[in-house]
């Protein structure tokens, strides 16, 4: 059960943690990294978490579709002023930690509402909105993004969303 005491630090709001509650938050980011650990994506691997009651009801990490090349980068020619240079960006068919995970709970009798997703990376909006739909009640994340239109979206949505540390997310 998360607290809902807050401490104000001169860098944000932090919610006051509990010894279980920091032992959870450890315990549940350290398996999304252990997760993030299957992803074929060299360039970065997400691992998500969803925790319904103290019970993990799923996970995933990113990676194409089964049956697809592993393969999750694609390389494109970019003419540069310094010259022809090799790009490398995430494949279209590339789904997201937080989906695959999502897509599980989906697939089974279980529902995602009122759980908590554990993610080693801050949600894009893609993500967001689908985990806004799912009626998720908190995001729980370790590596920001500089994009912030998911979590500014599950916030409208009345999700809670703060990093691993305990930071509030306030937009
Ligand atoms: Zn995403």
């Amino acid at each position: 059960m998360r607290s809902t005491e807050y401490e104000q630090r001169e860098d944000g709001l932090y919610i006051k943690r509990s010894r279980a509650q920091l032992r959870d938050d450890s315990m549940y980011m350290d398996i999304a990294y252990r997760i993030a650990d299957e992803s074929h994506d060299h360039r970065r691997r997400v691992g998500a978490v969803l925790v319904l009651d103290g019970t993990i009801i799923s996970y995933g990490w990113n990676g194409t579709p089964p049956g697809d090349d592993n393969e999750c980068t694609h390389y494109r020619l970019y003419n540069s002023t310094h010259g022809l240079r090799l790009v490398g960006e995430s494949k279209p068919t590339v789904i997201h930690a937080e989906m695959n995970a999502l897509a599980k709970v989906f697939r089974s009798s279980l529902s995602a509402k009122g759980a908590t997703m554990y993610c080693t990376d801050q949600a894009c909006q893609s993500c967001a909105l689908h985990l806004g739909q799912a009626q998720i009640k908190e995001l729980v994340y370790a590596r920001p993004y500089r994009v912030l239109d998911g979590v500014q979206h599950l916030h409208r949505q009345g999700v809670f969303v703060r990093d691993i540390s305990g930071k509030v997310f306030q937009p």
